[in-house]
């Protein structure tokens, strides 16, 4: 594959990858599922992935905000899409004017929506969001049933959905995840709904939906295990899930230096022998953090290499004695494969002390995305 990167450090996407992830949701779940694509697709991409994603049959799409999916609508997606977060009134015009299902979970706001709606001659699309324990956005169970009442009233409003979010579904402790899903039951046991087509019922995240078959209802929402990451330790993606994302970079410079000489800011870390470094374009400012306990790796000549001394914002060096022959342009792996060796987003987030949904999505902006189709 031709890749010319605008820069020495790029991510290659693999879109294939992608869609294979989805359709073994589909299949494993024989459900709806909904590719969520916040936060540019969690660092992949949100554009890209969602016509990947909805080329290979996505039901819906899930941004966090509506401006995501505004921007998911201008690129010419027709794909349903879920905003899963708040929308403020002033903003819901243009989010329902593009077609956009928005949350809801308080009676003034969904009237504001409905209001909005009116002045557009249509109707929100709009999914009640319950909290049954995530403590986070919802309305609470009792108040379920009553504000879907009070919202079928209302003109220029839809009640499209009802769902739930799980707090706990990434554990191997089931119990908490049960509790959630029994009160959401009752909940959606207890909808009145005279005389109206069925309401899409959706509560499972990726863990969820691999591992708690009851949550699957008419949709699943499947964000990390879309991009082939885990969603734990404990409840992982099944082997063949496909990481869609590798991090790239080219070593700027090589050069030995001798024993007792300081490598980066402050002088922390000092050569013990005559080392020889590889200098990579890759910093903080991309995303690769600046951990207190330096213990970042990073792949060259299909080797581990440790990075030493402190991360800088543009770059990074790596002690590379012990990887002989490394030169000016070689490529380094940062997330992904390189000859039998590879690191991982879940190695990363090790390191950084995090999770690997927080590595890629930390990934910014002004890293080039590649796409392998
Ligand atoms: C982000 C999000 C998801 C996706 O979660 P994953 O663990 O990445 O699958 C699902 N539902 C809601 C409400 C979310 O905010």
């Amino acid at each position: 594959m031709d890749l010319a990167p605008s820069r020495p450090t790029y991510c290659v996407v693999d879109l294939a990858a992608i869609q294979y992830n989805l359709r073994r949701m589909q299949r494993i779940t024989n459900t709806d599922v909904m590719a969520v694509v916040k936060a540019d697709g969690y660092g992949h991409g949100a554009v890209e992935v969602a016509r990947a994603a909805a080329a290979a049959g996505a039901a819906w799409l899930g941004v966090a905000f509506a401006g995501e999916g505004l921007a998911l609508r201008r690129a010419g997606l027709g794909t349903d899409i879920l905003v899963l977060g708040y929308t403020p009134p002033h903003l819901a015009g243009e989010a329902i004017e593009h077609d956009l299902a928005l949350t809801v979970y308080d009676l003034e706001v969904a009237r504001a929506y409905a209001t909005a709606a009116r002045v557009l001659n249509k109707r929100a699309r709009l999914h009640v969001k319950v909290d049954t324990g995530m403590g986070r956005l919802g309305v609470d169970p009792a108040g379920a049933g009553p504000l879907v009442k009070a919202m079928e009233q209302l003109d220029g409003a839809r009640v499209e959905g009802v769902f739930t979010h799980f707090a706990t579904a990434d554990s191997a402790d089931q119990s908490y995840a049960l509790e959630q899903l029994r009160r959401f039951q009752d909940v959606v046991d207890h909808l009145e709904l005279p005389g109206r087509e069925p309401i899409l019922i959706h509560a499972a995240n990726s863990p969820a939906a691999l591992a708690l078959p009851a949550a699957r209802f008419d949709l699943v929402r499947m964000g990390i295990a879309l991009y082939g990451l885990n969603p734990s330790a404990e409840v992982p993606v099944p082997p063949d899930f496909l990481p869609a994302l590798e991090w790239k970079s080219t070593v700027s410079q090589v050069k030995t230096l001798p024993p007792g000489s300081p490598v980066s800011y402050g002088g922390e870390y000092v050569t013990r022998s005559a080392e020889t470094l590889a200098v990579i374009p890759v910093g903080y400012g991309d995303g690769f953090r600046r951990h207190p306990k330096n213990a970042a790796q990073v792949l060259i000549g299909g080797q581990r290499v440790p990075v030493v001394g402190r991360v800088c914002m543009d770059q990074v060096v790596a002690n590379v004695s012990e990887a002989p022959g490394v030169k000016l342009g070689d490529e380094v792996v940062l997330i992904g494969r390189q000859g039998e060796a590879a690191i991982t987003a879940d190695d990363a987030a090790a390191w950084w002390g995090t999770i690997n949904y927080d590595v890629v999505t930390g990934i910014m902006a002004r890293v080039p995305r590649l796409y392998r189709r």
